[in-house]
C-alpha cells in the first residue's frame, strides 16, 4: 500500500469528508498535494478561498487588488467592515490561515497581469476565476489553457451565477465562447447570496476534479437563475478557430 503523508490530525480534521460518496485518502491527500490560484477574492472567490481552505487543499493562492469600499460589503464572507479602505488580500489571507493550519495561504496583493498570470499556472494545478471583467477572465483561461490545467469561471448578475469548468485540449475555453470581451459594467447589481454560492460550487468542482470525485461539469456552463429559481446546464461547443486553444 502507497505510504500517505497525512498527519492522524489532519485525518481527525476532514474525518466527515472521508468516505463513500465523497472523498477517498487518496483523494485527501491529493488535495494536500495541489495548488490553486483563486482570483479575486471578493463575493465569490471568498467563499471559494475558504472552502478549499477548509478542505485542505494544500497551497491556497489569492489575488486581489485594489481597496474596499462599502458597497463591497454585501458580498464579503471573508472580511468585515474593518477592511474598508484597506487592501482585501493581507487581510482575508490572515482569515484564512486561522481556518486551517494544515493549508499554506499566499497571498498577491494585485491582479496578475499576462506574466503574473503565465507564471502562477505553471506552479498550480487549477484555476478558479472569478474577476469582475472579461479582459482579466480571458487572461487567465489563457494561461490556464496554455499550461494545460483545469480552469473554473465563476459569474455573476443580479441573482443568476454562472460556472463554466475547462480542461484544456478536451472542450472548450472561455474565449470559445467569447472571443471578445463583452461590454463591461462596473456597479452592476448582486446579491451576497448568489455571489457565495456560486464560489461555492466553483470550489466544489475544484475539490472533485483535485481529489478525482464525482463527476466534474468538464465542458458545460451551469446556470442558477435565482430569480426563477431554475437550473440549467448546456454543453459547449469548441471554436475551430479559437485564438486561445485551437491546436491546444
Ligand atoms: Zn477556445
Amino acid at each position: 500500500m502507497r505510504a500517505i503523508s497525512l498527519s492522524p490530525e489532519e485525518l481527525e480534521r476532514y474525518d466527515r469528508q472521508i468516505g463513500p460518496g465523497v472523498l477517498s485518502v487518496d483523494g485527501q491527500e491529493r488535495l494536500k498535494n495541489a495548488s490553486v490560484l483563486i482570483t479575486r477574492v471578493g463575493g465569490m472567490g471568498g467563499p471559494a478561498a475558504l472552502n478549499l481552505t477548509m478542505a485542505g487543499v494544500g497551497r491556497v493562492i489569492i489575488a486581489h487588488g485594489g481597496k474596499m469600499i462599502s458597497p463591497d460589503l454585501n458580498r464579503q464572507v471573508l472580511g468585515s467592515e474593518s477592511v474598508l479602505g484597506k487592501p482585501r488580500a493581507p487581510d482575508f489571507g490572515e482569515y484564512l490561515r486561522t481556518m486551517n493550519r494544515f493549508v499554506e495561504v499566499e497571498v498577491i496583493g494585485h491582479e496578475p497581469d499576462d506574466a503574473d498570470a503565465a507564471a502562477l499556472a505553471a506552479r498550480c494545478d487549477l484555476i478558479i476565476s472569478c474577476p469582475p471583467t472579461f479582459e482579466e477572465r480571458l487572461r487567465l483561461n489563457r494561461a490556464a489553457v496554455q499550461a494545460g490545467i483545469p480552469f473554473i469561471d465563476a459569474a455573476q448578475w443580479g441573482i443568476t451565477g454562472t460556472l463554466i469548468v475547462v480542461k484544456p485540449g478536451e472542450t472548450a475555453c472561455l474565449k470559445c465562447l467569447y472571443p471578445e470581451p463583452p461590454p463591461f459594467e462596473e456597479f452592476f447589481p448582486v446579491i451576497g447570496a448568489i455571489s457565495s454560492a456560486t464560489g461555492s460550487l466553483a470550489a466544489l468542482e475544484a475539490i472533485k476534479i483535485l481529489s478525482g470525485s464525482g463527476k466534474p461539469l468538464w465542458g458545460q456552463m451551469l446556470t442558477y437563475d435565482g430569480y426563477q429559481g431554475n437550473v440549467a446546464k448546456v454543453k459547449l461547443s469548441r471554436r475551430e478557430s479559437c485564438a486561445c486553444c485551437a491546436g491546444v
